[in-house]
């Protein structure tokens, strides 16, 4: 897609703007794999509020930060778009980690590896749940760096950074922080810092949380690019 030309009024997407598949209200009317459809079939077929805004734009490729109550299906509105980009660039297993999903809390991170593995059952990509705990981080060391998609908590995540020598994350296409209200907080902020320090900064980035961050800084240190701003407030 060509830049927008130097003419062009401010605010227009670097990508032209157009979004197509906008008013879709069906998962099955989205540009996405038969392979996540099937994953997709059984639970869940219409979209909520926050999937049906934000997909369009998450599809297309652009950073994203959403903000929408909790209970609200968050999860589905970056799983999907980390999942068809993987599969749309044919990912394999020589090509190591392509996405890093970060959550605050052990729990959590469960939560979405669960719901990933019902939207990715039919796709071939690898993913592992990386948290602190009973896990031992050195079972772990031999396999990280050919997973393709990482859930995972910041402190194991950094570990492994610090600690597993053949770590390697430089082919990293897409990042997504999962209750970014509460990672981009003060008691998360030096762990994030060392992590983002390490990622490639050309890649997609998708932000979720119950509440909108539009502080500058949060969005400078995350490298965000041109974001799209989608906040719901009330479910439909
Ligand atoms: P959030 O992260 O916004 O708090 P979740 O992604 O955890 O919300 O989703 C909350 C619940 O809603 C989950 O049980 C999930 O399975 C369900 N859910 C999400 N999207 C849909 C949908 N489109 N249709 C039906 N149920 C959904
Ligand atoms: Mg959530």
């Amino acid at each position: 897609i060509p830049p927008p030309p130097p003419d062009a009024p401010v605010g227009m997407k670097q990508d032209g703007g157009f979004t197509p598949f906008a008013g879709c209200k069906l998962f099955r009317q989205l540009p996405i794999s038969r392979k996540t459809k099937e994953g997709l079939k059984p639970k869940y077929k219409e979209m909520s509020e926050i999937q049906r805004a934000s997909l369009p734009h998450s599809l297309c490729g652009r950073d994203i930060l959403g903000a929408a109550k909790t209970g609200s299906g968050k999860t589905l509105a970056f799983i999907i778009p980390v999942v068809e980009k993987l599969y749309r660039a044919r990912w394999g297993p020589e090509d190591g980690v392509g996405s890093i999903i970060i959550s605050p809390t052990k729990e959590l991170a469960g939560q979405l590896f669960e719901e990933l593995k019902i939207i990715g059952k039919n796709h071939t990509l690898s993913a592992g749940l990386l948290i602190g705990g009973r896990k031992d981080v050195d079972a772990e060391k031999d396999s990280v760096s050919s997973l393709n998609i990482l859930i995972c908590t910041p402190g194991r995540l950094l570990q492994h950074m610090n600690e597993t020598a053949n770590f390697e994350c430089s082919q990293l296409q897409v990042l997504v922080l999962d209750e970014a209200d509460r990672m981009l907080d003060k008691k998360f902020k030096g762990e994030l810092d060392a992590i983002i320090s390490q990622l490639p900064k050309r890649r997609q980035t998708l932000l979720f949380s119950a509440t909108q961050t539009k502080s500058v800084k949060d969005l400078a240190r995350l490298s965000l690019k041109d974001p799209e701003y989608i906040s719901v407030h009330a479910e439909s």
